[in-house]
């Protein structure tokens, strides 16, 4: 079933930025979407329409088929959690985790027994008669989560819920997170700066720049077949490399020259200047390799080797496990099947079917 739709979406602030453009998209019940991009790309506004905060100029939001677009966040019957637990600090965890039962006029044993499962299920259920101030961080993260979650929403709108915690705290509220999707088969919205955590938890990531979605896709799809060079730059680290290239023809042949090397490429294509893209954990040293390079720094990462290489007037990252050292001279190849071609010359750089 479609969970949520959200139709050529578009948000003005009054100082007249436009922060979401025409956006578009829709997701099925229990997926889950990461909303990725640099700051200021419009994340945090897309999901304010979405959960209500903020209501639309233009466009919809169809939750189950229904239009919510001018429907205040109380009847959306979503769940938000924002990056840091907003607790009220002067009442009891149980109180806090229970104030939206109790102004919607839920009975008392409904409150106490939702309370019970939520505070169990969440392992906070001997903290309920402390005060926000006496909790530690991951804690005080729970009680807002089950505060959100009490009420069982069908959907959960999250900004930035873990950018607050530290790394081991961040890697248990993923866990957790997982866990309590499946259980409660929720539709989650995240936005997020924690480009890993979305490639990990989300069933889709759609990337933000200046308002637009410039990329929606599965995270594998995403990374390994960017739609164009903002996509492709901005997922994996280090950075995928992008080589200068041109693709000619010869005596009904398409080669394409590339770092001063030239490739058959497997079918024929026209004239033209592209972008070669290349993801440094696709590249291998090795002895017989086809291009030459200068080391000129290593890094080490978890056990690899990071290194900058220059190689015919152009620097590029290679990740590799062969132990290099800075000034060595290296040989290394990669396929033109593992590269992604761009255009050069149109300001979108979408990607090309060049093999
Ligand atoms: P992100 O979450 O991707 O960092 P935001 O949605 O917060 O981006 O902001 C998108 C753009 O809208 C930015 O240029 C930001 O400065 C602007 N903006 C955000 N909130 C307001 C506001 N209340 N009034 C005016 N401009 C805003």
């Amino acid at each position: 079933m479609t969970m949520i739709k959200v139709e050529k979406l578009n948000h003005t602030y009054q100082n007249g930025k436009r922060a979401v453009r025409d956006i578009s998209f829709s997701l099925e019940e229990g997926e889950v979407l990461a909303i990725i991009g640099p700051s200021g790309a419009g994340k945090s506004t897309l999901l304010k329409l979405i959960a209500g905060l903020l209501k639309p100029q233009q466009g919809n939001i169809y939750f189950q088929n229904v239009d919510v677009s001018q429907k205040n966040p109380s009847s959306r019957r979503i769940g938000m959690i924002f990056q840091d637990a907003a607790l009220f600090p002067d009442t009891k965890v149980k109180d806090n985790i229970t104030y939206g039962m109790k102004k919607l006029g839920y009975s008392r044993s409904e409150i106490k027994q939702e309370l019970m499962l939520i505070s169990k299920l969440l392992h906070i259920d001997h903290l309920l008669n402390q005060y926000p101030a006496s909790l530690s961080g991951g804690e005080a993260q729970r009680v807002d989560i089950a505060r959100a979650l009490i009420r069982k929403p069908s959907i959960l709108l999250l900004d930035e819920p873990f950018s607050s915690l530290d790394a081991s705290l961040k890697e248990e509220m993923r866990q957790l997170f997982v866990e309590l999707q499946k259980e409660f088969r929720m539709t989650m919205i995240m936005v997020t700066h924690d480009q890993q955590g979305a490639m990990l938890m989300a069933d889709k990531v759609a990337l933000m720049k200046d308002g637009k979605l410039v990329a929606l896709d599965t995270p594998d799809h995403l990374y390994d077949k960017p739609p164009n060079v903002f996509a492709a730059s901005f997922l994996g680290t280090p950075s995928m490399n992008f080589l200068d290239a041109i693709i000619h023809n010869e005596s009904g042949k398409s080669y394409i020259f590339v770092c001063g090397e030239k490739m058959i490429l497997p079918r024929a294509h026209h004239n033209c200047d592209v972008i070669c893209g290349i993801r440094p954990e696709r590249i291998r040293v090795c002895e017989n390799g086809m291009f030459v390079g200068y080391v000129k720094k290593v890094k080490r990462d978890r056990g690899l080797y990071i290194l900058d290489v220059v190689c015919f007037e152009t620097e590029l990252s290679i990740l590799t496990n062969e132990p290099c050292n800075p000034k060595d001279i290296i040989r290394f190849s990669f396929e033109l099947s593992d590269c992604r071609f761009f255009h050069k010359h149109l300001e979108t750089h979408h990607a090309l079917q060049v093999i």
